[in-house]
């Protein structure tokens, strides 16, 4: 029997509210039931050296299951929704507008280990605003995925590109990559840094001056 206590010191914050409901096939996915996945945790678990059947790991495979469905749920996400609807009086704002420190999590597609970052996105618009959280939103589905981040970066520029086709558009995001971090050249406290310039960003060195300076990334980066 499993009993709980708040000191254990290998327990995960929400290992004792988070008995997850038995696997059904109803619950399938792409293809593979949440058996199929399960399963497929499991040989992780004895790859590692470890007993999948022993008393801590028992649900371990219905955990990583679940918590698959929430780090990938980018994947049942369009991110060009979150940008239909827009604004269009704004009494003729044509300056700058800029969301920075945008804190996001995503997995790195080579080893799916996780990479926390911030994204900085700005657009010049032409006639037309969105909310400024869609522009998290858009961040957060294109993160929830596998991702390398050069392709992150671009992929949030080019979605807000075509869907508000503002003057110009700058995405930088700096984030750790764990399997940097954890493993390999186990180098910490480093970040990596990516940018995408698209229209007026790209061409005008002031507007993307004056991007840099707002989110303060330091040109040379
Ligand atoms: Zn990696």
């Amino acid at each position: 029997m499993h009993t709980p206590t708040l000191d254990a010191p290998t327990m995960c914050e929400d290992h004792a509210h988070d008995a997850p409901a038995a696997a059904t096939d109803a619950d399938a996915r792409h293809g593979v039931t949440r058996t199929q996945a399960e399963d497929a945790v499991r040989i992780l678990l004895r790859w590692a050296g470890d007993d999948p059947a022993r008393e801590g790991l028992i649900d371990t495979p219905k955990r990583v299951a679940k918590a698959y469905g929430d780090w990938f749920s980018g994947y049942a996400m369009d991110p060009q929704d979150y940008l239909q609807r827009t604004f269009e009086e704004v009494g003729g704002y044509d300056e700058l507008v800029v969301l920075r420190d945008i804190e996001f999590e995503s997995h790195c597609e080579h080893h799916m280990a996780p990479i926390i970052g911030k994204a900085h996105v700005g657009y010049l618009p032409n006639g037309r605003v969105v909310g400024i959280s869609k522009l998290a939103r858009v961040v957060e589905a294109y993160a929830r995925r596998f991702q390398v981040q050069e392709n992150m970066t671009a992929q949030i520029a080019h979605c807000i590109q075509s869907a508000l086709e503002p003057r110009g558009v700058g995405v930088v995001i700096e984030a750790a990559h764990e399997c940097m971090t954890t493993r390999g050249i186990h180098k910490r406290g480093v970040s990596m840094v990516t940018s995408k310039m698209l229209g007026s960003f790209r061409e005008d060195a002031r507007t993307r001056a004056e991007f840099l300076e707002l989110i303060r990334v330091r040109g040379g980066r």
